[in-house]
């Protein structure tokens, strides 16, 4: 990137966080918190530092326009020492999904930057020039509806699974292709690693076996925990049963036949009218295929690590330049449509190549080797991810 797309970010950056500092929140207590920043051209992690309030923060990133932002899940007594002498006082609990976690890559292009060249499939240098390609990972709508559902399953699981209130729960969209979900809760404060792998192995699935949730003798379905969650699941697969490669026509038809009876008793917990109808291969493939569906593919490193800093909510990230913040956990909504409003002037770009994109209510068109005039704020998500210059 050169000087004058830095320049260009750092007015974005700074027309954001002048509008938009308010939105800048680490949680209480925030003297007790290590906070991090990625500062300067060279772009240099900072961290260890420690402010007395989101006021002398907010100050900071005015003055400093940072390129990322962080705070640490856990409180300490002393933020500002090394990781072994910063001494705990309570820990924090941060879940990161990501798109990618869940299969959706979104959509990745190599892009030779001598000649423009632009490909989906991923070659080790340019067919036309032979220079080196770089793999250029863009945001789409789908992901981001994909992953906000799954982030939404795991509060769901955390409240009805872990007994948390839902008061102590909190969704972000991180700024890029991902949801955070950050709870505060007290039967978590004194958590052991140890606790924290089995959290993280109930979420993930790990080594579960069928016969835990599902008693064959009985063809019945506990209705409880994960049970809850593949239940709800083959009930999905049964409502839209082509989406399916492994269900064959006449399964489908089947399906299609007796749907609703079939819906109601699955509800119920019950495998007797599906196995009746559709045999044990079939009713085995959807068990397997539910319980795929139920695992929420949490980051494991993150919820982890206890002394894991975690971005800055109302802070942009450097990845998109688009900032994270708090979304709602039971409206039906398009989180990129609340993107905050920021940069909302035109500029003037040479674009060598950008997909489709959702963002604001409006569908930003595929862009291929054109100068456009676009707003600032989708200006500077092009930018970050160097398919953009400014003219
Ligand atoms: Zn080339």
């Amino acid at each position: 990137m050169n000087e004058s797309e830095l320049r260009f970010l750092k007015s974005v950056y700074s027309e954001y966080y002048l509008k938009h500092s308010n939105l800048v929140e680490v949680p209480p207590p925030v003297g007790k918190r290590e906070i991090g920043f990625v500062i300067g051209n060279e772009k240099v992690m900072r961290r260890h530092m420690s402010f007395q309030d989101n006021e002398a923060i907010r100050k900071y990133i005015l003055n400093n326009l940072p390129w990322d932002a962080f705070h640490s899940c856990s409180v300490y007594e002393f933020p500002e020492n090394p990781i072994d002498k910063k001494n705990i006082i309570w820990n924090e609990i941060a879940f990161d999904i990501d798109a990618k976690d869940l299969g959706c890559e979104g959509e990745v292009y190599w892009i030779c930057d001598r000649c423009g060249e632009v490909l989906k499939k991923g070659l080790q240098k340019c067919p036309r020039c032979e220079n080196e390609l770089r793999e250029v990972n863009f945001i789409t709508s789908t992901c981001i509806e994909k992953t906000y559902e799954k982030a939404k399953e795991l509060v769901f699981s955390l409240i009805e699974d872990f007994g948390i209130s839902e008061k102590e729960i909190k969704i972000f969209y991180s700024g890029h292709m991902g949801f955070h979900v950050y709870v505060d809760a007290q039967v978590f404060r004194e958590i052991s690693q140890d606790e924290r792998r089995e959290i993280i192995d109930f979420l993930l699935l790990n080594e579960l076996q069928p016969s835990l949730l599902v008693t064959f003798s009985q063809l019945q379905v506990k209705n409880i925990g994960v049970g809850r969650r593949v239940i709800s699941n083959m009930i999905k697969i049964i409502e839209s049963p082509t989406d399916y490669v492994f269900l064959d026509e006449i399964s489908v038809k089947k399906i299609e036949q007796r749907k609703n009876e079939l819906i109601s008793s699955i509800k119920e917990g019950s495998l007797k009218l599906i196995l009746s109808l559709l045999g044990q291969r079939i009713l085995k493939r959807i068990i397997q295929e539910a319980l795929s569906m139920s695992k929420i593919p949490i980051d494991p490193s993150v919820t982890l690590d206890e002394h894991r800093i975690i971005r800055m909510p109302g802070t942009l990230n450097s990845k998109s330049s688009f900032p994270k913040f708090e979304v709602s956990l039971n409206e039906r909504i398009y989180p990129l449509d609340l993107l905050p409003s920021y940069g909302e002037k035109s500029i003037k770009l040479k674009i060598k190549f950008a997909p489709s994109l959702k963002v604001k209510g409006e569908t930003f068109k595929k862009l291929y080797n054109t100068e456009e005039e676009i707003p600032r704020f989708y200006a500077a998500y092009l930018v970050s991810k160097g398919v953009a210059q400014v003219v």
